[in-house]
């Protein structure tokens, strides 16, 4: 027996590529993301009441890591990336079912040439991506304070993020078209969304795409703060070394 459902909406976030996406929801919370209803779904009445949550949950599909052969063990990047794990002890998209699921805050309710936006904050979620279902996040339900973590106990550490004499004109360039574009680059890169297997990440040069936006950056050092240490220390960072606008 099979089973078969159909989109209610569509993401819209700033990840048009796999590598910029964070690894889970809320990790990122400078981002501009709404869902944007569809066809039978995209009504005024779906939505009543909604407005009074301050979480929900979304269901979607990973429609780009649609593959036939899943596999029933994966190897998550929290691991380091060669450490294996059931994949339903893991959040890996590659599934027996590709469905995703994500709790997001509820920033409001749009509309926009006749179509109903639910906008969010903290998507993990591709640009794209086909929505199932919305449902609203219930605190006495949803939240356990006494839950455990399994590998994954706490968010991954972040490293910060600094601009070149390059990359800074360019960001303040581009900051006039994208809310919030300085802090989103600093959420997302942070995170070291570089593939884990990479063991010479130092030298390498990377780059991803942030909305229509080329962002390049390196591993670098960086002066210590006054208040941390003695004048003269240094400390990994990420730098930005060039942001430019995709063709
Ligand atoms: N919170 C969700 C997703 C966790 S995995 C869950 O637990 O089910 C997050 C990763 O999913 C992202 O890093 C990205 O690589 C991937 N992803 C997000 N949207 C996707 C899509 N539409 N298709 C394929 N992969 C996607």
């Amino acid at each position: 027996m099979s089973y078969e459902f159909f989109p209610i909406g569509t993401a819209s976030t700033p990840y048009p590529e796999k590598f910029s996406i964070p690894r889970q929801p809320g990790l990122v919370t400078s981002d501009q993301s709404y869902i944007e209803l569809q066809g039978d779904a995209n009504r005024e009445e779906i939505l009543r009441g909604l407005e009074n949550f301050s979480h929900i949950w979304v269901v979607f599909v990973f429609h780009h890591a649609m593959r036939d052969n899943w596999k029933p063990m994966v190897r998550p990047p929290r691991l380091g990336g060669n450490e294996k794990v059931g994949v339903f002890a893991s959040r890996s998209p590659f599934r027996p079912n590709p469905i995703g699921l994500s709790v997001l805050k509820l920033k409001g309710i749009s509309s926009h040439q006749g179509r109903w936006r639910i906008h969010i904050e903290g998507a993990d979620l591709l640009n794209g991506t086909p929505i199932l279902d919305i449902k609203p996040y219930l605190p006495y339900a949803d939240s356990l304070s006494n839950a455990q973590g399994g590998f994954a106990t706490a968010a991954p550490e972040r490293l910060p993020v600094i601009f070149s004499a390059t990359a800074e004109p360019q960001l303040q360039k581009a900051a006039g078209d994208f809310i919030q574009l300085r802090q989103l680059i600093i959420d997302v890169l942070g995170q070291q969304p570089q593939p884990a297997y990479h063991s010479d990440k130092q030298k390498r040069q990377y780059g991803i795409s942030l909305y229509t936006l080329n962002i390049r950056w390196q591993y670098s050092q960086m002066e210590q703060g006054f208040d941390t240490a003695a004048p003269g220390a240094f400390e990994p960072c990420i730098e930005v070394t060039e942001i430019t606008q995709i063709d």
